[in-house]
């Protein structure tokens, strides 16, 4: 028996026979797929969102994504991230760095440039290879990218019949030139993945962090692609962020690697609050690998348009380290004292998004329930990704209150990001701070002045408890659980 999930409908999740074949929509399923299911929450009882316009506008009302340049008319595809955006981007990436780095004794981070010589590129393979297919329909003139079309025989655009150009690869790389003078010498190119930095400084980094084979370098950091096509928000841009590790192994461990690492980065997104239901792990089709892979699977999401790839765990062989060892002539290999063996290491890459990530946590975070006959918008971000951790609210903005709210502020701030918010009646800053995520609320009250005691409040359950000012950082802390 296998967990399966139809990639037809994206509905049928079941414990099947191998030969199971899905029947929910309009006939058989050909080609259902094996699913790891992740140890997790279920999406019992939760609304996430169902559209994406929910998530934009949220974003763009209360701070955390803007379109870029605005005030100029936008520019297409770039997004600024606000006051909250920024730190919630900034809690994705360091919750990827503790779980990948920090929690580990096998990777270590580095944070290489983003502007490379065409060589690095050549090696690569990306200056032939990383392109898409791009079409033209002739009737309204827009372009596409041929492999995402849902009917590559209509323009999606203005619905024109079989007017699309033939195909013609288009590289994604954004070419740029380095110093003042034009000219082949001064090619350069802004990284359309972080990866190539790790194998690039393999060499260094095995020699300076006295690792051995299994061990990881990992990065995070901007990434850049001139996308023919970007869509859905957030989802695909062409400035993005990305979190990428490369796991070196001995060759005859690579399989086991790969399932370890599909495993764990399933999990890592239910920690963080994803429901599982909303997970899966699709193994890529043969003719969808690319020449050097042994083996490809994505995390999707079941973003509002379907499952989609939030990352992709890839076998990528030796490919890498021998195509840079040929091109630089320097060696990448590594000699083990103990069996007096010289190889070139496999790599397992999970490499995934964090700006489309963000996206996923939002969508997932999404919720709405009923507050005193009254519908409340709460976004049930993990701990550790809220924006703010605990927000702080005078019920008054009297004088009196402030000395006493502003030191509880101050001892909270020394730990955690709080926000501060002393402005309108206390029930719409609830509804503020549940609207971003804040998972504890403290009000000081005029109480508060004589009992030296504060009341937390719980943004999942609405749950108040009256809390001595002396215990409130172990109290916060025992319900952040950091
Ligand atoms: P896609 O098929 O969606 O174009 P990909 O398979 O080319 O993605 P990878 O090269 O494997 O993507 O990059 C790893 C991760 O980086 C992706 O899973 C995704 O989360 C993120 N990513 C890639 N391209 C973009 C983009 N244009 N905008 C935002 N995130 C991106």
């Amino acid at each position: 028996m296998v967990r399966v999930r139809c990639r037809e409908c994206f509905m049928c999740i079941q414990s099947a026979p191998d030969d199971w074949a899905c029947t929910f929509l309009t006939g058989i399923h050909e080609k259902p797929f094996a699913r790891t299911r992740p140890i997790g929450r279920s999406l019992f009882g939760r609304m996430p969102a169902t559209d994406l316009d929910q998530i934009v506008s949220l974003c763009k009302r209360r701070g955390f994504v803007y379109q870029s340049a605005e005030i100029y008319g936008g520019f297409r595809s770039t997004y600024d991230y606000g006051p909250l955006g920024s730190l919630l981007l900034r809690n994705v990436k360091e919750a990827w760095v503790r779980s990948m780095v920090q929690q580990r004794d096998d990777v270590v981070l580095i944070d290489a440039a983003i502007l490379g010589p065409p060589q690095v590129w050549q090696a690569s393979g990306h200056l032939a290879n990383f392109s898409d297919p791009l079409v033209d329909c002739t009737n309204c003139k827009q372009r596409f990218r041929e492999d995402k079309l849902d009917d590559p025989t209509t323009c999606p655009s203005c619905g024109a019949k079989d007017s699309f150009t033939p195909a013609r690869e288009f590289n994604l790389m954004f070419k740029t030139q380095a110093g003042p003078v034009e000219g082949a010498g001064s090619d350069a190119y802004l990284r359309p993945e972080t990866a190539q930095g790790m194998f690039t400084n393999f060499g260094q980094v095995l020699q300076t962090a006295r690792k051995k084979p299994p061990f990881g370098i990992a990065q995070v950091g901007k990434s850049f692609r001139n996308e023919i096509t970007p869509q859905n928000w957030i989802f695909r841009t062409r400035e993005f962020e990305q979190m990428e590790l490369e796991f070196f192994v001995p060759p005859s461990e690579s399989a086991d690697w790969y399932e370890y690492w599909c495993n764990a980065r399933l999990q890592w997104y239910v920690d963080h609050g994803i429901p599982d239901d909303m997970l899966m792990l699709r193994p890529h089709d043969d003719d969808e690998l690319s020449h050097y892979s042994a083996g490809t699977s994505d995390v999707e999401f079941k973003f509002p348009w379907g499952f989609d790839e939030l990352e992709g765990i890839a076998q990528r062989t030796d490919f890498d380290l021998k195509a840079h060892s040929e091109a630089s002539g320097e060696r990448l290999d590594y000699f083990d004292p103990q069996t007096n063996e010289r190889y070139v290491p496999y790599v397992i890459e999970p490499a995934a998004g964090a700006t489309r990530t963000m996206a996923a946590f939002l969508l997932a975070a999404y919720d709405e329930d009923e507050i005193n006959g009254e519908t409340r918008v709460v976004l049930r971000l993990h701990p550790r990704l809220a924006p703010y951790k605990v927000a702080v609210l005078p019920l008054s903005k009297k004088d009196t209150l402030t000395p006493l709210a502003q030191k509880v502020r101050a001892m909270l701030a020394d730990r955690y990001m709080v926000d501060y918010d002393e402005t309108q009646n206390i029930g719409k800053r609830y509804r503020r701070q549940d609207e971003i995520g804040t998972p504890l609320a403290v009000t000081i009250d005029f109480d508060s002045l004589e009992d030296d005691a504060v009341t937390v409040r719980d943004r999942d359950t609405t749950e108040q408890v009256r809390v001595p000012i002396s215990e409130l950082l172990a109290t916060v802390s025992g319900r952040l659980g950091f």
